[in-house]
């Protein structure tokens, strides 16, 4: 168990933060303390990259894993040279492309970074994020920031400041409060260690981004096949995932909305607590369906929107302790793909598949 520490909060603006926040949370950073940050993708938990002891407290400060890697953020790719002793053509391209962005890049580990960070690993996991005040704060820290994200071990990455405080509060020194993130889901993994890119966690730059930049981009097979190992470490884990019992029902729309108001009327029968997460167009499905709380995700034909709902969405159904959620699904183009994959692992890959 982790002390107790005061944990200062600090609500800021996103696209001007306090100077006067930044440089006390940059320092807090640089003498190993802990500090919780907003970036376009979700909250992060920072700590000094370079620093063993300082790393080591976020994985007991989240209850993390001690095998699962940590991404390193930037404020520029000048700040790469220490950390990886390779820079091929690909993630140059990359850089160029989606930086600052929701891409993380797995390149060969440079001796400087501690060991605890790429959990023992050869390589590491490299991104500059895209938001004001993450970058201010990396810039003040002066140092790179290793971040997973700023959510207890298990739970839906925080997409809010207040989602940071509920989980960490009294855990870490300082959090940065900007409000809502905007993409919501965490950025895309893609290893270049090799010839052919590899997507190891599908994230806030789509396949098809990437395609287009690169060529050909594969899948690690291990991402829906339960019986491979996946290659990022972290993916591996049953998280994301609400209290509730969560589960996606998927196949043709008029039979899906048939089988959830079954669902729903079953659950109620059993004295459960139940949520319907549904994408706008078949919101009007839902009403009157006797289910606490409804919540639309979001477009079917926008899955970004979907995206930057749905950690929200998985924690209200905790905050108004429900027992069983049924989640529409949606396509597995774009967006699509890093959706279906967080709510499929907050499942615990448990669907109900209709044909
Ligand atoms: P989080 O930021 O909490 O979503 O966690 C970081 C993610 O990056 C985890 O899924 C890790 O498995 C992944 N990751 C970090 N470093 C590496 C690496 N060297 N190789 C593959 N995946 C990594
Ligand atoms: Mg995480």
């Amino acid at each position: 168990m982790t002390s107790v520490i005061e944990t200062r909060y600090f609500p800021i603006d996103p696209l001007a933060p306090d100077p006067g926040a930044i440089e006390e949370c940059g320092r807090i950073i640089r003498e190993g303390g802990l500090v919780a940050f907003p970036t376009e993708t979700v909250y992060g938990l920072g700590a000094n990259a370079l620093e063993e002891g300082a790393c080591r407290r976020i994985f007991q400060a989240k209850g993390r894993p001690q095998d699962n890697p940590l991404i390193i953020h930037v404020a520029s790719p000048d700040d790469l040279e220490v950390l990886t002793t390779d820079l091929p053509p690909q993630a140059a391209k990359c850089i160029q492309a989606f930086w600052p962005g929701p891409l993380t890049l797995v390149l060969p580990k440079a001796p400087r970074v501690p060991a605890v960070v790429s959990a023992g690993l050869n390589t590491v996991a490299l991104r500059m994020p895209d938001h004001p005040a993450a970058l201010a704060l990396i810039r003040a820290a002066g140092v790179p920031v290793a971040a997973p994200s700023a959510n207890l071990s298990g739970r839906p990455s925080p997409t809010l400041g207040s989602h940071v405080m509920e989980d960490l509060a009294g855990r870490v020194e300082a959090v940065l409060d900007a409000g809502p993130c905007r993409v919501g889901v965490e950025s895309t993994v893609l290893d270049l260690t090799e010839a052919l890119p590899v997507i190891l966690r599908p994230g806030g730059i789509t396949r098809e981004e990437l395609t287009g930049v690169l060529g050909q981009v594969a899948v690690d097979p291990g991402l829906q096949d339960e019986s491979l190992a996946p290659r990022s470490p972290g993916v591996k884990y049953r998280h994301y995932a609400p209290k509730g019992k969560l589960v996606p029902v998927s196949g043709p729309e008029e039979k899906v909305q048939a089988r959830i108001l079954r669902e729903i009327r079953r659950g109620r029968e059993q004295g459960l607590r139940v949520a319907v997460l549904c994408s706008a167009e078949s919101a009007p499905v839902y009403a009157g369906s006797g289910a606490e709380y409804v919540e639309i995700l979001g477009s079917k034909r926008e899955p970004w929107t979907v995206a930057a709902t749905l950690y929200r969405a998985l924690r209200e159904c905790d905050q108004r302790n429900i027992e069983l959620i049924l989640a529409e699904t949606f396509a597995r183009s774009g967006m699509g793909a890093a959706v279906m994959n967080r709510l499929e692992k907050a499942a615990g890959h448990h669907v109900i598949l209709l044909t």
